[in-house]
């Protein structure tokens, strides 16, 4: 099991220190969606968020079809060990004249059902020969047929405003025929990274100094948002110097997102910075990892201030700047989705909520979350690791064998 420090049962009360939930919700009620909107193709619609409700226009299927390699027939001419003669062939892309009483059409998976026939039977359940089918199988009416409209009737909505498209978005859009249609234009997001210790990959490092891993977590983030991403590089650990460059970034974007800089040092200029140049709203939460956590505004863009961490940058950026960056995007599905899970390891609580490191066993009956060994803020690999996160309530310890909730990271990104 892992040890970690112990924390004062009441630090969650100590004053400033705001719950998870609080903050997330202020945050989000301080954003409102962009309304600009632009019309795109459907090939380059994933992950954009709708901006009109799209309706059929059109039935899916549009014809009574074969769901099966086959034969159609009239159930009424079906009785124990009949032989029908096949009166015609209908591939898929053509279509069928209607269906003579008493015989078969040979059909394929796709093709329209001829008029008069009410049932395709599956080949396999059928020998053909010399011109005749031989069924060997009961056949109920409508079976085998897929229905015109059974998936999408006409003039029904198809999807509304504000969902995101996904790749079966995409395939949906395509099956009603919308080539283009109206998404919210693409938000602008302006990204800086504090510290001097920090150097790009790529480059050597000196004594003292740490590769820039916090840029690539946050904007493999911001990719997989698929938002404009105004990248603005690494900036010092000077007042003047992070004055100037959020005052760029905020008059570039919607949003600005930083790592580093905002916690309590006296190199940590970030939230000084925000506090010179616009409004800090919030600044420490009662989470681990990544209490310091600054919100706020500075001009018309919003400012998220992400901790320096590299583990507090992966766990605030999935808890704050993805449903921030959804919320501003006019998505209307905003929250991570949460699962159960049987914990198979002890976890003692503190005053703040805490976000465990997950791998889970799907081998058993149930889910198994396993807790990565060292949960320390600074070590990445837990992240890469994991599957999830557990969140560990406050001043509620957890016990193997407990039902824990967790985020699970599949289809977040
Ligand atoms: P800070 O909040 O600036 O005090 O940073 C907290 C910790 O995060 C320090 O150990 C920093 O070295 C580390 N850190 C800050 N920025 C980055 C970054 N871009 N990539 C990796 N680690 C960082
Ligand atoms: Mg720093």
């Amino acid at each position: 099991m892992q040890s970690k420090p112990s924390i004062p049962v009441d630090c969650c009360a100590s004053p400033g220190l705001i719950s998870v939930d609080e903050a997330i919700k202020s945050m989000l009620g301080a954003a409102s969606a962009i309304v600009e909107t632009e019309k795109i193709k459907i090939e380059d619609s994933l992950n954009r968020i709708l901006a009109e409700d799209i309706i059929a226009t059109l039935n899916v299927p549009g014809y009574d079809n074969s769901a099966m390699d086959g034969y159609a027939v009239r159930c009424e001419d079906i009785s124990a060990g009949v032989s029908l003669n096949i009166s015609q062939r209908i591939p898929a892309g053509t279509t069928g004249k209607p269906l003579e009483p008493g015989t078969a059409a040979r059909i394929f998976t796709g093709a329209p059902v001829p008029p008069g026939a009410d049932a395709v039977v599956m080949q396999e359940k059928c020998h053909a020969d010399n011109g005749r089918v031989s069924i060997n199988t009961e056949v109920r009416a409508a079976s085998n047929i897929r229905r015109a409209g059974e998936d999408i009737a006409d003039g029904s909505t198809v999807l509304k405003t504000g969902q995101r498209i996904r790749p079966q978005e995409m395939g949906l859009l395509a099956s009603v025929g919308c080539a283009e249609f109206k998404v919210k234009r693409q938000l602008k997001v302006a990204v800086f990274f504090t510290g001097d210790e920090i150097v790009s990959p790529g480059q050597p490092l000196q004594a003292g100094q740490i590769y820039n891993s916090n840029q690539y977590t946050i904007t493999g983030f911001l990719q997989a948002l698929n938002v404009e991403i105004i990248n603005l590089g690494m900036v010092a650990d000077t007042l003047e110097d992070t004055v100037r460059v959020l005052q760029q970034a905020a008059s570039a974007a919607d949003l600005v997102v930083t790592s580093g800089g905002v916690s309590v040092g006296e190199e940590d200029y970030v939230r000084l910075a925000l506090e010179q140049l616009g409004k800090l709203s919030m600044w420490r939460i009662a989470m681990k990892p990544g209490k310091p956590v600054a919100f706020g505004k500075v001009g018309q863009a919003l400012f998220l201030g992400l901790p320096g961490n590299p583990v507090s940058v992966f766990v605030t950026g999935l808890l704050f700047a993805r449903p921030l960056i959804l919320k501003l995007q006019g998505a209307t599905q905003t929250a991570a989705p949460k699962l159960m899970a049987t914990a198979n390891f002890d976890w003692p609580s503190g005053g703040r909520q805490e976000y465990l490191r997950v791998r889970i066993d799907n081998t058993g009956n149930a889910p198994v979350a396993c807790l990565y060994p060292h949960q320390g803020s600074g070590v990445l690999s837990s992240a890469s690791w994991s599957d999830g996160l557990v969140e560990a309530a406050v001043n509620q310890p957890i016990k193997s064998g407990d039902k824990v909730s967790y985020i699970p990271f599949q289809g977040l990104f």
